[in-house]
């Protein structure tokens, strides 16, 4: 162990045996939840430990405290959301066997099972495991799921070659600890996990403290950043001439989380480093990664993000020091950027005689819910059919490879199941993501997933008013400041600072581009679309040709946006 000072997290994963620590002896000593370092060692794991917030501080019969209900979230990496429909009807049994009767899709193209008891934990991941899912590295101080466009265009191999390079970059930067297999997959007549035994493997890229933080990473083009490019630690942007893709410009730095108590803290939008031939993008990806792991804080957590060591050195030596570890120069960029987004839903020709159909899904929540049966309706459609899916950046889902005859029966079974089809929602609501937030997240200070849909119907409402109901305004809601929707960027981005109170940020836009500024703070909730309204009038009557609602809020700006309110 080295004497470097570091946080206690730190000092955790080096002393944990490769991420082991005591799970495996937790896992079967009947108590209902895990201590807390094997609860911070399970993320590296795919699962967090919950607990049910609407069930804090309830009372038993006699009056005695009910304790904490604990459960366990799951998540499943899933390098560009490729998910076949074996595995995504295993996912739809096993919410309703061992989870809440739901299957969340995330914003980083993944599936989180929620409410899994401790009990049932190892099952559950042994049968995602089954399905050649895995739930490793999906969370935890390593490179987290690599996401990727998921429209499956196949007109050229554009598309195939990005989702096959997140794979490459995934399995490569996959740590490479047997832990996972050992705690999870042997059986019980399997080796045991204690610490005689213990014989390490190497972590050429990790090391024995893995990263000082997380690490997301994303493939995008320049026409169609719809998974958030410039939002995440290292993005790739797709460099296409004649057909092919040529190469990739490297984008660092990108975050979302801040403590708006800690002046140090900030969401950043990620810089343009370089360009790489295809040919290099492993070895250019390693070398930022074993950047940050050496440079990165491990003292302070709040500070450990890429984001925090750019910006203290500058871009400028941290590429320097990027390419001493790549061992050669690194060029400049090619001048091409993001320009455009798109979420790939409704019908599409894939461009090979077959079609592809985007079904938005309201915040990632598969479920059944009165008439709106989504759950029971992608069941029928992928058992009839068997098609492969993609789970989207924006929480959507795709189905694949459909056949032109079969077109008029998904079209009704969605039908009959209440499923809206994509013309029938507002771009509003298309662009609109949240994350979990209450009842299971820790962290959140608010509601989020369960309250957008009503602060969706508000916007339409005020936009229609302003004759602006076929207008694109993307809308990104989290419960705090940790931002893991990505709520920074968007045109609007609503982000909770208090029970019922939201801080409300303009100016970003659907490309994700830039980042948006803080309009106002503390918005009750049932007054975000009323303190919306006057801009969006303002929009109307000032927008330029063809400009977005965020691009006039960012031309705007702060100051001028309040005065015409307060003229009011
Ligand atoms: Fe939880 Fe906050 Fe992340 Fe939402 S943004 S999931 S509330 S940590």
């Amino acid at each position: 162990m080295s004497d470097e000072k570091v946080s206690k997290l730190e000092i955790l994963k080096e002393g944990s045996r490769q991420l082991r620590g005591t799970i495996a002896e937790e896992l079967t000593n009947g108590e209902e939840n895990f201590s807390g370092d094997s609860a911070q060692l399970l993320k590296h794991h795919g699962t967090y430990q919950q607990d049910n917030r609407d069930m804090r501080g309830k009372k038993n019969e006699d009056g005695t405290s009910a304790g904490k209900e604990f459960s366990c979230m799951v998540r499943t990496r899933i390098p560009g959301g490729k998910v076949t429909s074996d595995q995504f009807l295993a996912e739809l049994d096993l919410c309703d066997d061992v989870g809440n009767g739901t299957v969340r899709l995330t914003s980083r193209q993944g599936f989180q099972l929620h409410a899994v008891l401790k009990s049932d934990l190892k099952r559950t991941i042994q049968t995602i495991n089954e399905t050649k899912l895995t739930t490793f590295a999906a969370c935890g101080d390593v490179e987290r799921n690599v996401m990727c466009c998921p429209a499956p265009h196949n007109d050229n191999k554009v598309r195939q070659d990005m989702q096959d390079m997140a794979d490459v970059i995934a399995e490569h930067l996959k740590p490479k600890t047997s832990s996972y297999f050992e705690i999870w997959l042997e059986d019980e007549n399997g080796e045991k996990t204690n610490a005689t035994e213990f014989q390490p493997v190497d972590e050429p890229i990790y090391g024995p403290r893995y990263l000082p933080r997380k690490f997301k990473t994303a493939i995008a083009l320049p026409e169609d950043n719809c998974v958030d490019l410039m939002t995440q630690d290292l993005g790739f942007l797709a460099i296409v001439e004649d057909g092919e893709i040529v190469g990739y410009n490297v984008f660092v730095g990108g975050g979302q989380g801040m403590t708006p108590a800690k002046k140090t803290t900030y969401p950043t939008v990620a810089q343009k480093m370089t360009y790489v031939p295809t040919d290099q993008v492993l070895q250019v990806a390693e070398a930022i990664v074993k950047v940050q792991r050496d440079f990165g804080n491990r003292l302070d957590r709040k500070q450990a993000r890429m984001k925090y060591l750019i910006a203290d050195w500058g871009i400028e030596k941290f590429k320097a020091k990027v390419e001493e570890y790549f061992g050669g120069s690194l060029p400049e960029p090619h001048p091409a950027d993001v320009t455009d987004v798109d979420d790939h839903m409704g019908w599409h020709d894939q461009g090979d005689g077959r079609w592809y159909l985007g079904i938005n899904v309201e915040n990632g929540r598969v479920k059944d819910e009165g008439d709106m049966r989504l759950k029971t309706g992608l069941r029928e459609i992928l058992k009839k059919y068997g098609m492969p899916t993609r789970l989207t950046p924006l929480q959507g889902i795709i189905l694949c490879d459909i056949e032109d005859k079969d077109r008029a029966d998904i079209d009704q079974i969605m039908v009959d199941h209440g499923i809206k089809a994509a013309d029938d929602l507002s771009l509003t609501r298309r662009f609109s993501i949240a994350c979990p937030a209450l009842p299971t997240c820790g962290l959140s200070v608010t509601e989020s997933e369960r309250v957008l849909p009503q602060v969706i119907d508000d916007l339409e409402k005020v936009q229609a008013e302003h004759d602006l109901a076929d207008e694109r305004i993307s809308v990104h809601m989290t419960g705090c400041p940790n931002g893991c929707c990505r709520p920074y960027t968007p045109d609007i981005g609503l982000v909770g600072k208090a029970r019922g109170k939201y801080t409300l940020y303009l100016g970003g836009n659907a490309p994700g581009t830039r980042l948006a500024f803080l309009y106002k703070d503390m918005v009750p909730l049932e007054e975000i679309a009323a303190t919306v309204s006057p801009i969006l009038g303002y929009f109307k009557s000032e927008r330029s040709n063809g400009e977005s609602f965020g691009d006039f809020c960012a031309r705007k700006g702060l100051d001028d946006l309040t005065a015409y309110t307060e003229a009011l």
